[in-house]
């Protein structure tokens, strides 16, 4: 049986939004058994004592919904652990919020404050969800482009602010860029939004993949700053466990108040057994501290078996992901090229022109994924330097 046309008149409200690159992407690795360095996901197992530890709350009987805005310690674990990084410390019971991932974070942060009409600074390259987001809630996204080198360009986020500017988006360190936002930046991001109403989401979810000694300039550690804005994270990208789909916001009490509104109609609350067992994992921060060296060694590692590939790498500063330039091999246009290269030489990445509104002509760049066994990145290397 299947269904015959439909009566229904359906009027989409994101009509040019296809299924994400994310799932395109993987799913053909899948099918064509390529190597996948697309989709952001590290393929070791995770530390056995945070798997232990979640058993030991489902056994222990952790099974039901957890408090509206997460459990209480693991709310006191994250304002212990933000005190300790950027000296600021959050309120546990009105000002730190579990969710289900950084994504449900962003949807409800921008489900909280967008009004139809309202106008959303969006910087390009930009997360793929941010634009439809922002749409389905009656915003209208407003791109602006990094500059060179996929560096923040102050002068253009300036440029496009309006009075009907409701909220920027910020996102260090960058995916897909790879780049990070430093001390300048961030005081000039401060000089642009002193006297107005203009709302900060700084997604911060890559905070411990910061690379070369830099420090990660949080919003939290600037107080004009961090009084407007949504600062949004991520367990899965700290604790290897993107499949948990376990994150949290921060923001001031009157923001977070109108965020709980929408997240308790979403989702209500986070799984309770990861809560518990996250709030214990936390205490120790030998578990985040060495994730920065941890995934420095992969970028190097990637980088440099490429040296031997006509691919270009760009400058990666923090995250997982490492751009590459591909005009030297050829000049189809990325979406293609990435199809053809996970079908013809079994390594799948991600094209970045989804990620803008209107991507550069010219630009010829793929996103590779270096969060992966030593194993697997030298077999993607191979195969890469093959092409
Ligand atoms: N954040 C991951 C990435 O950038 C993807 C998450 C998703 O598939 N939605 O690759």
């Amino acid at each position: 049986m299947s269904f015959t046309t439909s009566p229904l008149r359906l009027n989409s409200k994101l009509p040019r939004v296809g299924t994400t690159i994310f799932a395109v992407m993987s799913k053909l690795a899948q099918e064509c058994g390529a190597i996948n360095l697309s989709q952001g996901f590290p393929d070791f197992p995770i530390d056995e004592k945070l798997s232990d530890l979640v058993n030991t709350a489902m056994r222990a009987g952790h099974n039901q919904y957890a408090p509206m805005p997460g459990l209480p310690a693991l709310r006191e674990a994250i304002a212990s652990k933000v005190e300790r990084l950027y000296r600021f410390s959050y309120d546990v019971d009105t000002e730190v919020t579990v969710t289900a991932g950084g994504t449900q974070a962003i949807f409800t942060a921008l489900g909280a404050v967008v009004q139809p009409g309202d106008e959303v600074i969006i910087v390009d390259p930009a997360y793929d969800c941010y634009s439809p987001t922002v749409e389905l809630f009656g915003g209208k996204p407003v791109h602006v482009r990094l500059g060179s080198d996929m560096k923040f360009d102050a002068d253009a986020v300036k440029a496009a602010i309006t009075p009907r500017t409701r909220m920027l988006m910020i996102n260090t360190p960058h995916n897909p860029a790879g780049t990070i936002l430093r001390d300048a930046d961030m005081k000039r991001i401060a000089d642009m939004l002193r006297g107005t109403d203009i709302i900060l989401l700084s997604d911060e979810v890559y905070e411990h993949l910061v690379f070369d000694g830099e420090p990660h300039a949080s919003a939290i550690n600037y107080p004009e700053l961090r009084e407007r804005a949504f600062v949004i994270f991520s367990f899965g990208k700290v604790f290897h466990t993107t499949g948990w789909k376990m994150g949290y916001a921060l923001a001031p009490k009157e923001l977070m108040t109108e965020f709980r509104k929408v997240h308790q109609f979403n989702v209500f609350s986070a799984n309770t057994p990861i809560q518990h067992a996250l709030a214990e994992y936390m205490k120790e921060p030998m578990n985040y501290e060495n994730v920065p060296r941890f995934y420095e060694d992969k970028r190097d590692r990637f980088v440099i078996g490429m040296r031997t590939s006509r691919f270009e790498p760009l400058v990666c500063e923090g995250s997982y992901f490492q751009l590459a330039d591909y005009s030297r091999i050829s000049d189809e246009p990325d979406i293609e090229f990435a199809k053809r290269v996970t079908r013809e030489f079994g390594v799948a990445a991600i094209p970045i022109s989804p990620f803008y509104k209107n991507a550069p002509a010219d630009q010829r760049i793929l996103r590779f994924c270096f969060a992966k066994q030593d194993e697997t990145l030298d077999n993607a290397i191979e195969k890469l330097c093959a092409i």
